[in-house]
């Protein structure tokens, strides 16, 4: 069988739509991954126009659809207030799409079953790679998770998809510092309270916020945000220790924690790479996603920016063709294209995880005459101005797919 190959290290969400991406180009796939199945964690996802966009380029933007939930709602005081509310037909007239609300297995699920069949191996770690160069095809050692021996596998692109803690990140750029921790953590989960929740919305307080956004099927999607040292646990248990905290806020918050079981909460420190990664690519190798570029989820686009990489990625390296794995390149040199992906990426994603990073300075403000400074602010701006309000998405949202 002919055709370019790629080995993509990692199934989340941005190496399977690279793998989707890719094979929609004509590329011979492999997704190796190293968990024995794909279990997507986090409960639900934001994805904004410009990921839906992205994933019309992957055939998958109207399934996407149709399985959303319209985002809606707008921004609180942890008091109840409304502070701004999302006018979605603005951001359609605007963006051509709304911000849906996704559970993150419906979009795994999509571009899983994307995948051409047999493309994806679990049970399958990638412990190191040799990036090659243009007369040279890269180098991956694979080993099974279960001890199982070890394999090299040589292919025309490598692409790098293994998240924040990137192996492949640390081998080829040593000297990157990798992720740091932000200072909070946030308990993500899927509940179903009754009554069911009306409206979704973002709560800011000092210091924590919460997210409370309904899905199709009745069901929520929540999370909350705390300060916290990295790697804690409360003792007493997580729910106990999120009513603490959010048990005076405004309905539906403590009734949503309320209503879900402790095993239904998953905790995670919110780190990111602070230090952006002056580009995405080694030889033959192209980091994306959170192995590139993991941001803080304040705006809501690491699996957006991820989406958008993979559609850049593939565009860049060009058709599969028709030549046996390292014969001639076809039309387009790999480490060439691969520059040619950083050069469009990195700016841009690098740009989005620093405006993340600026979003939660505002988001989790903990003085009080800080906060209610911003909660003034946004009001007032937000009825004054929604126009100029939506002006600060316009670059996020207004992402394009590179034309053929
Ligand atoms: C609280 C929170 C909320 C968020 N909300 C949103 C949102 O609303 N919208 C949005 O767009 N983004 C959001 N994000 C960001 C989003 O979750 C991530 O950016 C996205 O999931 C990254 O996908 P990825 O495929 O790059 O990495 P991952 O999802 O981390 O996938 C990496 C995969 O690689 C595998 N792997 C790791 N090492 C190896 C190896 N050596 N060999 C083989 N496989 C390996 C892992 O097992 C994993 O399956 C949020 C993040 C957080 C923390």
């Amino acid at each position: 069988m002919g055709g370019r190959t790629a080995i993509v290290a990692g199934a989340g969400i941005g190496g399977l739509a690279a793998g989707c991406a890719l094979a929609r180009r004509g590329w011979r796939v492999r997704v190796l991954e190293r968990a024995e199945e794909i279990r997507p964690v986090g409960a639900g996802l934001g994805v904004a126009p410009n990921a839906l966009r992205a994933l019309d380029v992957l055939g998958l933007g109207d399934p996407a659809r149709t399985r959303a939930l319209r985002g809606g709602g707008g921004i609180r005081a942890a008091s109840g207030r409304w502070l701004m509310r999302t006018d979605q037909d603005a951001v359609r007239r605007r963006f051509g799409d709304e911000l849906v609300v996704l559970r993150r297995s419906d979009l795994v699920g999509l571009l899983a079953g994307a995948l051409p069949e047999s493309a994806l191996r679990t049970g399958a770690r990638v412990v190191s790679v040799a990036p090659g160069r243009a007369g040279r095809l890269a180098q991956v050692k694979v080993e099974g998770v279960d001890g199982g021996g070890s394999e090299v596998l040589e292919a025309d692109l490598v692409v790098a998809a293994d998240g924040i803690d990137s192996a492949v990140r640390r081998e080829l750029f040593p000297r990157h510092p990798g992720p740091v921790h932000s200072g909070a953590t946030c308990w993500r989960l899927l509940t179903r309270p009754e009554p069911p929740v009306g409206e979704a919305a973002e709560i800011w307080g000092r210091g924590h916020c919460a997210g409370i956004m309904p899905l199709r099927d009745g069901s929520v999607y929540a999370y909350l945000v705390a300060p916290a040292p990295e790697g804690g646990r409360a003792e007493g248990g997580e729910r106990r220790a999120l009513l603490e905290a959010f048990g005076d806020w405004c309905d539906p918050v403590p009734r949503v924690i309320e209503s879900a079981p402790e095993e239904a909460l998953i905790r995670g420190d919110l780190r990111w790479l602070a230090t952006p990664l002056p580009e995405y690519h080694r030889g033959r190798v192209a980091l994306l996603g959170d192995a590139a570029h993991a941001m803080l989820p304040y705006l809501g686009q690491g699996a957006c920016q991820a989406i958008e990489d993979a559609v850049e990625l593939a565009h860049a390296v060009g058709p599969g063709g028709s030549e046996g794995a390292g014969g001639s390149e076809a039309s387009v040199n790999v480490p060439d294209a691969l520059a040619a992906y950083s050069a469009s990426r990195a700016p841009r994603a690098n740009a989005v995880a620093a405006a993340s990073a600026r979003a939660e300075r505002v988001t989790r403000m903990r003085s009080r005459a800080g906060a209610a400074v911003r909660d003034a602010g946004l009001a007032a701006a937000s009825r004054i101005t929604p126009a100029v309000f939506m002006r600060q998405f316009e670059r996020t949202f207004g992402w394009e797919p590179p034309k053929d």
